[in-house]
């Protein structure tokens, strides 16, 4: 026996039991989008390293840990994609679009980061996420969070928290940042060894802690809101004030910071209890400084990611299902003669619109009748060798009440009496 081979772990293969839930997903959402004005993109998997280095920041546990990167055959330094935003800045750029002026889009797709597998992390995981790039006012702050909460409603989704918080200018973090720093330092031996580290290479990130004695510990911690100048607290006052407006709820999460290096002002993630350890769906913010990072001019922007597979576990927990739709017809064949012309049966009926399964078993009618009756669908459409000779078939309604025998129809009527009226 030759030894069955296994998918890497963290990489999760999509059974079609499970496709038609993924469908309807991405059919919400891609209309969702498509009403709000966004226009999607589509970026590669793979891009340079160094992409995500400058994008994300070094420091971020993302680059520091989790990229998936390689050397390719001409020895260029890659990764595959751990986020969406990079990318879309990239391409942005390297097409011109922002001299086309400000642009809303969306992406989705898998995204892969090397983290421990457990419920609702995986290495190949994906994500649907927005870019409003070009955009500054308050107002886009506020448009772009509703478009998430609209979406994830339409989804079917309840029972969630919009966490909310400004994490101000660069020199607003800066001077937190020396206030943090400063009241840690003197609670050095109380933090866990992750935080202990991060007090050098990254000390905001300390707020993110899992670790539940550090973030007991934070509860008196300064909070960066009061680091904030008065401009950056009006922003913050104006984006929570929209909200409110739009009747969507915020909580205001004062430790909240995001993973990645490039956030400003207002950030936020949208929680569910339900989730467990892997509480976020949805986690976004401003990155006003990302774009000139990346070569480009000063351009104001404010995105979001949602991550998909925590979404449909939560759609699952609320009972939110999608089942595969059943064919429309069951082709029933038996016979050299029937079995080539329900191969080009199959194909008429399919044209003219209809979802057509055939059965290629070559079995009897009776099984064949089974299988039928099991795949869900309306209609059995039988055609015996003596039926096609004739240009007929039988044509039996699966779904009737067993009353009427299946009726003999000319296989020249038979899409228009399947199609549904006006259909
Ligand atoms: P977490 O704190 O859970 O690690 P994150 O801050 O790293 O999340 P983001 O980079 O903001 O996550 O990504 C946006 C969303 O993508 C998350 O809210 C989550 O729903 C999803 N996501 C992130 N990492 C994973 C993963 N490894 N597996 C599945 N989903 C993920
Ligand atoms: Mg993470």
């Amino acid at each position: 026996m030759v030894e069955q081979l296994q998918s890497l772990r963290g990489m999760v293969d999509l059974l079609p039991a499970a496709t038609a839930r993924w469908q309807a997903l991405e059919t919400t959402a891609r209309d969702h989008f498509r009403r709000a004005g966004v226009h999607e993109i589509r970026t590669p998997l793979l891009e340079a390293t160094e992409l995500f280095a400058r994008g994300i920041g070094e420091a971020t546990d993302v680059v520091g840990k989790e990229m998936y990167s390689f050397v390719d055959r001409g020895d260029r330094p890659c990764t595959l994609r751990p986020e969406g935003t990079a990318g879309v800045v990239r391409a942005a750029l390297q097409h011109g679009l922002l001299s086309q002026g400000p642009q809303r889009l969306w992406y989705g797709g898998p995204m892969f980061r090397y983290e421990r597998p457990q419920g609702g992390r995986q290495r190949q995981f994906h994500q649907i996420g927005l870019e409003f790039l070009g955009f500054a006012d308050p107002r886009s702050d506020v448009e772009a969070i509703a478009i998430a909460w609209d979406l994830l409603a339409a989804l079917g989704l309840g029972d969630l928290t919009l966490e909310i918080n400004s994490l101000g200018t660069p020199d607003d973090r800066r001077r937190y940042r020396e206030r943090l720093v400063a009241w840690l330092e003197q609670h050095h031996d109380a933090l866990d060894g992750d935080s202990q580290q991060r007090l050098t290479t990254n000390p905001l990130r300390i707020l993110d802690s899992k670790n539940p004695d550090t973030q007991r510990l934070l509860i008196e911690a300064p909070q960066l809101i009061d680091s904030l100048e008065d401009s950056s607290r009006d922003r913050f006052e104006q984006v929570l004030a929209g909200l409110a407006e739009l009747a969507i709820p915020t909580v205001r999460n004062p430790r909240l910071v995001r993973g990645l290096d490039y956030y400003g002002h207002t950030a936020f993630e949208i929680t569910s209890g339900a989730l467990g350890a892997q509480a976020t769906v949805c986690g976004g913010g401003r990155y006003d400084g990302l774009v000139e990072q990346l070569g480009g001019p000063a351009t104001a922007c404010i995105g979001w990611a949602l991550g998909l597979e925590r979404l449909l576990i939560l759609q699952e927990r609320s009972g939110t299902t999608a089942a595969a739709p059943p064919p429309d017809v069951y082709l029933v064949n038996q016979g050299d003669g029937a079995g080539a012309l329900a191969l080009r049966l199959a194909r008429q009926l399919r044209q003219a619109g209809l979802a057509v399964e055939l059965d290629l078993s070559g079995a009897g009618f009776g099984k064949q009748l089974k299988r039928a009756d099991r795949s869900g669908a309306r209609w059995a459409v039988l055609l015996g060798d003596r039926e096609a000779a004739a240009g007929l078939a039988q044509l039996k309604d699966l779904q009737g009440d067993g009353g009427e025998g299946p009726a003999t129809v000319p296989l020249a009527d038979l899409a228009a009496r399947l199609l549904p009226a006006g259909g």
